[in-house]
């Protein structure tokens, strides 16, 4: 449930765009991968499928973004994303390019320890979390001309960071075929003489010189990429992550139809119950004077829980989320363009306040939507 934004915390900017050398990661893509993006009901920048995966195993995926995707509000662009899909893994992430998921979501409880894999409805949620950053992202830059050029520079990260991945998975699945042709012929590994060894190892060295340039080159543009980023932008998304930390938490307990899932995602990922609650839009302990958490994750706790507080009271639990997901997004935008910087939250009374204010903004939306927010679908 991390995502890259915090990674331009370390980059400074101007607004030329790159010039020069470019990479295109569709052309990068092996034979099978190039054939999924013109799938549908949501067509990909790129997919990026690894070691033994298919186009089919996207199906789940994109189902999820076909049906939260529905939730945009009306005039915000649905957001184009290439999927980096992996067999299984213990996180999932978004890069503002590529949104990089696991078809199994595994518990990482340290060396010599079996895995532990996680029911659907986590794997689900995380998912939808991290749809939910992307999602937005793109209502963001929808009506924001300087957020767009801002979400511009971050995607162009994210993608160098993608081109890396693809750039590494080519390289094994080389390795690997070369590992299997010395083995049919040689027999097992273990077995081989030191000669057969050495002439193994050359060719490893000529296989990683092959790849060597394309790594090159894209680490230099992920560099000039970054170095593009200034610190108005960095600012910008500092303030923006609690934000968007919150949503992409309210879309997976929508989406999942339970107030309590994040905390419990959280709680089952570490392996620690109460490393949830903050997260947990049910947990009373998240009232406005316990609000004890900077971290971007949970600085707007209280928030979640004032929020369940107020769906439950007006007998609303399950709103429907085309009206509530774009109110949410126009309090986000108009709270993130007010001057809020680390300095108001580092005390208890300028976190409450940063909590209440966007609450009231969502409430005041809330109350504009009356009866119809709550209505049966
Ligand atoms: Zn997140």
């Amino acid at each position: 449930m991390k995502h890259a934004l915090l990674l331009l915390g370390f980059l400074s900017f101007s607004q030329v765009v790159v010039a020069g050398p470019r990479i295109d990661l569709r052309e990068l893509l092996p034979e099978n991968n190039n054939a999924c993006p013109t799938l549908s009901p949501i067509p990909f920048r790129a997919v990026v499928l690894n070691e033994g995966l298919s186009c089919a195993d996207t199906t789940g995926v994109r189902n999820i973004m076909s049906k939260l995707g529905a939730w945009m509000p009306p005039r915000a662009t649905k957001p184009r994303l290439a999927l980096v899909l992996t067999a299984e893994d213990d996180n999932a992430y978004y890069s503002g390019y590529a949104l990089n998921v696991p078809l199994r979501l595994k518990g990482s409880l340290g060396a010599g320890r079996s895995a532990r894999y996680f029911p659907n409805d986590i794997s689900r949620g995380v998912v939808a979390h991290e749809y939910g950053h992307a999602m937005l992202n793109s209502a963001l830059a929808s009506r924001n001309a300087e957020f767009r050029e801002e979400l511009a520079l971050m995607t162009r990260l994210g993608e160098h960071m993608a081109i890396q991945q693809v750039v590494q998975l080519k390289y094994l699945r080389e390795y690997r075929m070369l590992e299997q042709s010395f083995t049919r012929k040689y027999g097992p590994k273990s077995k081989w003489t030191a000669e057969q060894a050495r002439e193994f190892e050359a060719t490893v060295v000529r296989l990683s010189k092959k790849y060597e340039p394309q790594a090159q080159l894209n680490d230099k543009l992920l560099q000039e990429a970054g170095s593009k980023v200034s610190e108005h932008t960095n600012k910008h998304f500092s303030i923006l992550s609690s934000y968007h930390e919150f949503f992409a938490d309210l879309v997976a307990v929508l989406d999942g139809q339970d107030w309590a899932l994040t905390g419990k995602i959280i709680s089952i990922l570490v392996n620690d119950r109460a490393a949830g609650l903050p997260r947990d839009f049910t947990n009373a302990g998240n009232a406005f004077e316990n609000v004890a958490r900077v971290e971007s994750h949970e600085l707007l706790g209280p928030a979640r829980y004032a929020l369940y507080q107020r769906l439950k009271s007006k007998r609303c639990l399950r709103p429907d989320p085309k009206l509530l997901i774009p109110a949410v997004i126009d309090a986000i935008h108009e709270q993130s363009r007010t001057a809020w910087g680390s300095s108001e939250v580092s005390t208890v009374a300028g976190r409450i306040a940063f909590n209440r204010a966007f609450v009231n903004s969502i409430f005041w939306r809330l109350d504009r939507l009356g009866a119809g927010l709550c209505r049966a679908r």
